[in-house]
């Protein structure tokens, strides 16, 4: 499998694994949210008291890149089953919200800088 899978298919993939196991009864909108910010929050700790060097380094440790992957698939495995539960395409809201992001940070002013849109 590579990128080019589409979204429609990992959607259809997450809904007959959970469907599988008569989960959606806890997929509620709530429990959704919850659960992104969760594998968020499991892959911010991977990264935990690590100096910056540190956390770079981590990426040439097979090992730690393999469970930053995973967290990573679950925060998508879950935003997949949110578009699901919550009845929206997440390639038209990812583009969508990407169109948006064009018009708060206009190349000409964001280009090489971190500032937040407020800011430039
Ligand atoms: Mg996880």
């Amino acid at each position: 499998m590579d990128d080019s899978t589409t979204v429609k298919t990992l959607k259809q993939s997450v809904v007959s694994f959970r469907d599988a196991r008569d989960w959606k009864k806890f997929h509620t909108p709530k429990d959704l949210a919850a659960s992104i910010s969760i594998e968020a929050n499991e892959l911010l700790e991977l990264f935990q008291w690590k100096t910056p060097q540190e956390a770079q380094a981590l990426l040439d440790d097979s090992t730690k890149m393999q469970e930053i992957r995973d967290e990573i698939a679950d925060i998508v495995i879950y935003c997949l089953s949110a578009s699901d539960s919550m009845e929206f395409d997440l390639s038209e809201a990812v583009a969508a919200k990407l169109q948006k992001n064009e018009e708060k940070y206009p190349v000409e002013k964001a280009k090489g800088n971190s500032k937040k849109y407020t800011e430039l």
